[in-house]
């Protein structure tokens, strides 16, 4: 059987690539991945999805796939280890099944970026985390360390203040990137205490994270905090591993998209952080994943296949 539509990822882009789908008969197939859900699995409180004034990101990702149910959306839960665009119907690989497709949603989201210190790698799992959600809690009491001046970077030192000792905030420039809001609440928060202009060289420690040696970008002074916990906030990248080679990707590591949702090849369409270089939002994710199942049927009915 050949799927009119195969969707892969199951952030918001790929969930509500999924509902719109379902609802006009296309009998979607949706490959969540792995880590189902996203990055809102990995968040706490979400303010800015119209609807809700406060839910937590996962309980927001429960109720997309509850919904994705009530409509029988076939899901399935493995990560896609390869894709061949080369010929048409499209083949999709997992590591024990392929499908063919006619049309491709691709909304495989994000992934948080590292420092890329060689420091960095010995001591992940050991002091060094990239989802302060997921391992804050073993860092109660203790000092911590949150690296970056976005939204991210807020969201995670003030969810890290409620449970560490204290919380030393680093940003290599003076003047944070993050909304006002997220802004406002970590300088009234008395707990986050901000290193402007300034930038880790180098973390350090035996078997475990001990402190961070960090050099200010303005006097190039060296100095030493003691941390045991250090979380990288500093921004994500696209997740385009499989599909280089086989459709254009930008200059930024992008999925290169035209006509709002189209990619370099027919009948492939490419929504949400995957493609989006400059929203990065949950609600706009959304909007590109309804517009990419829109895009979809319109495609398949050109080639008269539904
Ligand atoms: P981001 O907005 O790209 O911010 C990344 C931050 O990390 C920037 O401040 C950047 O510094 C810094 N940075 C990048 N590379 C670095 C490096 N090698 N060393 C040190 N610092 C580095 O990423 P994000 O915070 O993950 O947010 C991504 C998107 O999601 C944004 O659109 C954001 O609004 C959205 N988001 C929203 C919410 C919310 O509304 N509650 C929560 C989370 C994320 P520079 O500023 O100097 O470039």
């Amino acid at each position: 059987m050949v799927e009119k539509v195969v969707i892969i990822g199951s952030g918001p882009a790929g969930y509500t690539a999924a509902i719109y789908a379902a609802r006009d008969d296309l009998n979607p197939l949706l490959i969540r991945g792995f880590e189902v859900g996203g990055q809102l699995m990995l968040t706490t409180a979400v303010e800015n999805f119209p609807g809700f004034s406060s839910i937590l990101g996962p309980d927001l990702m429960d109720s997309m796939s509850k919904q994705v149910d009530l409509l029988k959306v076939r899901k399935i839960d493995r990560n896609v280890s390869r894709v061949d665009f080369s010929s048409y119907p499209y083949k999709i690989f997992t590591d024990e099944e392929s499908f063919e497709a006619y049309s491709v949603i691709i909304a495989t989201g994000a992934s948080a970026k590292w420092l890329g210190l060689p420091s960095e790698k010995k001591f992940i799992g050991k002091g060094i985390s990239g989802c302060a959600v997921c391992d804050g809690p073993f860092f109660k009491n203790k000092d911590v360390l949150v690296v970056g001046g976005g939204d991210s970077a807020m969201e995670d030192a003030i969810y890290l203040s409620q449970l560490a000792k204290s919380v030393t905030l680093i940003h290599r420039r003076h003047e944070f990137r993050a909304s006002k809001v997220m802004q406002d609440r970590v300088f009234s928060n008395k707990k986050v205490k901000i290193i402007w202009d300034s930038e880790v060289i180098d973390f350090l420690g035996d078997d475990k994270l001990s402190g961070a040696k960090i050099k200010n970008n303005i006097t190039n002074e060296e100095s030493t905090i003691s941390v045991q916990g250090a979380f990288i906030s500093i921004g994500h990248h696209p997740n385009t591993d499989i599909f280089k080679e086989q459709i254009e990707i930008d200059g930024g590591g992008y999925i290169a998209t035209k006509e709002y949702t189209k990619t370099s090849k027919p009948g492939i369409f490419a929504v949400g952080d995957v493609q989006d270089h400059r929203y990065k939002q949950a609600v706009v994710a959304a909007g590109w994943g309804c517009m990419a199942a829109i895009d979809a049927r319109k495609f398949l009915e050109e080639k008269k296949l539904v």
